[in-house]
């Protein structure tokens, strides 16, 4: 993946390139091949004799052999050779049936009785809730801390009792905080912990989590590598130690993805950089619109100057996506509904990350332990946001590809239905 001159290929380049090894789109008898790795359906797969059946048995733990279907075939294998070729400093990557799938696994992976699991405030709701239920039940402690307060993380850290992991989420995928990932990483590895972080958001070719400090990267392939709202995938990315980890309790959990899903998210994987370069564009576009609009209390969107995690997204990130939130000045969950309700263009559904725009209510509120919804002190932040705390009531939207100027006409359209409807 080096040009003439040896330097790296590009991001947009690499995504093209990634896991498309010959072995996988051509056969060896036949001249020549073909771009993509056929589905391979398959639950059996066939040995030449008994002697080769038993020398899989003794070699089965190796990655991109046959060997049975649970394993997966080459299809699934391109796929996962593929994000690992996308993520910066990761040996291996595991896949499995939904991005909460790949929580589960990734946790169940390093956290042992006993141990004290730390989940950053803002995480995705099911990461906390898997947390305080099934791992609770293993023996695993779950608690949260604020994202934000590295120092106060560090206290948690030097806490008695040995961590297992530290979960990030950056930004966190409703309230949108951007934490300092390399300072919290290094804290949590200090302490002896795995860091894992969910980055559902940015993706492997907008942020770079394993060169900051990370050991393993989750990502919910049902956004944006699938990227066309219609499969469930999520994987880890993991460097070596970490790999072996996650393929050893993902195999005894009979984690396997299909390889007609497979072959959807290696499709979707190929536009991938394109749609989310477009996408970053109509969202700021729109978040710009948002904040000069008088409806609205406060605009978060990292890629938006001067919003809340704008410094540390533009130190960090190399990217950005179409997910961001608004919230409303002074209305209430009626008024916010009858916005919602007039858009046309914008669905309303859970997930994200689609070539169609989303619209959806969020209270966070419920799913926080640590931080403030509404934050202390109100929207008074260098967003331009107004300073009543009392604000609480938000809309997610998750910007397909559309023209920024039709979902625009379409908000302003909701805005005075929103307006004329009380
Ligand atoms: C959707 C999502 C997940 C879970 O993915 P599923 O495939 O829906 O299980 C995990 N993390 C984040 C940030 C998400 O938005």
């Amino acid at each position: 993946m080096t040009d003439p001159n040896g330097r790296k290929h590009r991001t947009a380049t690499r995504v093209v390139e990634a896991g498309r090894r010959r072995q996988w789109t051509s056969v060896p008898d036949l001249a020549g091949g073909v771009v993509n790795p056929p589905v391979w359906r398959a639950s059996t797969h066939l040995y030449e004799n008994c002697a080769a059946l038993k020398e899989a048995a003794a070699t089965s733990n190796e990655d991109g052999r046959f060997f049975y279907g649970r394993r997966g075939a080459p299809t699934q294998w391109a796929l996962a050779d593929a994000l690992t070729g996308l993520e910066e400093g990761a040996f291996g990557t595991m896949l499995y049936p939904s991005g909460v799938a790949a929580i589960t696994g990734a946790y169940l992976a390093v956290c042992r009785p006993g141990e004290r699991l730390l989940i950053a405030d803002n995480s995705y709701d099911p990461s906390r809730s898997i947390g305080t239920g099934l791992m609770a039940s293993y023996g695993v402690k779950a608690e949260f801390f604020d994202p934000l307060d590295v120092e106060g993380f560090r206290r948690l850290c030097a806490q008695d009792g040995k961590i297992g992991a530290v979960l990030l989420e950056a930004p966190g995928s409703l309230t949108m905080e951007v934490c300092d990932v390399p300072a919290l990483a290094a804290t949590a590895k200090e302490a002896g912990a795995w860091v894992l972080i969910d980055n559902t958001w940015a993706g492997p070719t907008g942020f770079s989590a394993l060169a900051h400090g990370c050991d393993g990267v989750i990502t919910a392939l049902t956004k944006h590598v699938g990227g066309h709202s219609d499969l469930m995938m999520g994987s880890v990315s993991g460097t070596e130690r970490l790999y072996h980890r996650l393929r050893r309790t993902a195999q005894q959990l009979g984690h396997v993805v299909s390889p007609d899903d497979a072959a959807l998210a290696l499709r979707g994987l190929r536009t991938l950089d394109l749609r989310l370069r477009q996408e970053s564009a109509s969202a700021l576009a729109v978040a710009r619109w948002l904040r000069g609009r008088p409806e609205v209390a406060a605009v978060l969107c990292p890629m938006l100057e001067g919003a809340p995690g704008h410094d540390l997204w533009k130190r960090d990130f190399t990217g950005g996506c179409g997910l961001f939130t608004f919230v409303l000045k002074g209305r209430d969950a009626a008024a916010r509904a009858r916005l919602i309700d007039a858009l046309r263009l914008f669905g309303i559904g859970y997930s994200w990350g689609g070539f169609e725009s989303l619209a959806l209510p969020i209270d966070p509120g419920s799913c926080r332990s640590v931080r403030d919804w509404p934050p202390r002190g109100g929207w008074g932040g260098p967003d331009g946001g107004g300073l009543d705390g009392s604000d609480r009531f938000a809309v997610r939207l998750s910007i397909g590809l559309e023209d920024p100027a039709d979902l625009i006409a379409d908000l302003d359209h909701g805005f005075a239905a929103m307006e004329n409807g009380g």
